[in-house]
């Protein structure tokens, strides 16, 4: 076909033409990804997505300088009653429209140059399947992720990036509705965002929680924000047992929370392989909020944060339970490290070293600074560290 190949492979173009026969399959799997990156990175339900339209997410007007926000404008289906209390399954306009990040946009709008304007993205008379009425079907969209990902790896193994392989889950074959959840537990686990390019576009939690916080006030915490708070508080039940388990190996504890920080240790629950009933909604939210004793690991930093509303340095909004952990600030009186921190401080370092001995000058110097101030963290948990045991 006469089109430039623009898509590169670890460097190098990923194609040398496009073959006009094989243009069915990969839009099939453009389509599939764009569902993914949707499901993934929206928090939304699989029958949400499958509900939406072209048009749904129009550019923001920006406002007195600021860019404004993509939101997008769709159903929902869950608890929609008419007046008598029975279920609509045409479902409602969410009142509360969706934050979408760039990637999510991004996707929406290649589904766009595949459908119509105003069909469903998904629309089954646009997307190679016998399916002629209403959106993909979720077992459709199944076949195609487990379809996607038999491609991806097929593509990895031509050019040697085994690096790119995606292995088989041992929980089962990736399906439409495992993606909220994998949202929520990355989000609640991995502060500085290992969640694809969550750094790039501004925090998830602070995207997510910009709906409660801008205009939404008084509307109860619902949707993707019940699962976060599970994981959330799943999360920090894990820190505290991990917690508990390297004081009673003998490990040291220092930082300005640390009796906080014994207190939440000793009172820690154990989850292990978890059902989560409704139930327990309520309780991961009324542990939440024990404020100063509900523990939160942050790899990033390499310290646990033991959350205390009004001493928190990185500024969380009015109410959170939660902090900020990918702004988290030097010197807060929230912080704990244990000897385990100290040692992966240091290893930190030496990587840092590492690196700036193969940068130029000015970005090295940088780099050793930042190391010299792991180390000095470091050494001062040597110096102060004691065993809980002491402490008592
Ligand atoms: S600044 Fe304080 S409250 Fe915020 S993440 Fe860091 S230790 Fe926790």
């Amino acid at each position: 076909m006469d089109v430039p190949v623009r898509g590169r492979l670890d460097g190098e173009p990923w194609r040398e033409h496009m073959d006009f026969h094989e243009t069915a399959e990969l839009v099939r799997h453009l389509a599939t990804a764009a569902a993914v990156i949707c499901l993934y990175l929206t928090g939304m339900r699989p029958q949400e997505v499958q509900s939406l339209r072209s048009g749904c997410c129009p550019d923001p007007q920006p406002a007195a300088g600021t860019p404004g926000r993509h939101l997008i404008r769709s159903h929902h289906f869950k608890n929609v009653t008419d007046s008598n209390g029975n279920h609509l399954s045409a479902g409602e306009i969410r009142a509360v429209p969706w934050v979408a990040i760039t990637p999510v946009v991004n996707a929406i709008r290649v589904l766009e140059r595949i459908v119509p304007e105003g069909e469903l993205l998904f629309g089954s008379s646009h997307h190679y399947t016998q399916e002629r009425v209403g959106s993909l079907k979720a077992s459709t969209l199944n076949v195609r992720i487990k379809d996607f990902t038999t491609w991806i790896n097929h593509e990895a193994a031509t050019r040697n990036l085994t690096d790119q392989h995606i292995p088989d889950d041992p929980h089962g074959p990736v399906n439409t509705s495992r993606f909220r959840r994998t949202l929520a537990w990355h989000i609640a686990r991995r502060p500085g965002g290992l969640v694809a390019l969550a750094i790039q576009y501004g925090h998830m939690r602070t995207v997510l929680d910009a709906r409660t916080s801008t205009g939404y006030g008084s509307r109860s915490r619902g949707g993707i924000h019940t699962v976060l708070d599970v994981e959330t508080a799943l999360a920090a039940a894990d820190t505290a047992a991990r917690l508990r388990d390297q004081l009673a190996a003998g490990e040291h504890i220092s930082g300005p929370a640390t009796q906080r920080a014994l207190t939440a240790a000793a009172h820690a629950p154990r989850f292990e392989g978890r059902i989560i009933p409704p139930t327990f909604v309520t309780k991961a939210r009324d542990y939440l909020a024990r404020d100063g004793i509900v523990l939160f690991d942050n790899p990033d930093a390499l310290l646990i944060c033991a959350f205390k509303h009004d001493s928190a340095l990185c500024e969380p909004d009015p109410g959170a339970n939660a902090p900020r952990q990918y702004d988290c600030r030097p010197g807060c009186a929230n912080t704990v490290r244990t000897d385990t921190h100290a040692r992966l401080l240091r290893t930190r370092a030496d990587e840092l070293d590492h690196l700036a001995d193969h940068l130029p000058p000015p970005v090295g110097r940088r780099l050793r600074t930042n190391a010299g101030r792991l180390r000095a963290a470091a050494d001062s948990h040597d110096s102060a560290a004691q065993t809980a045991e002491a402490l008592r």
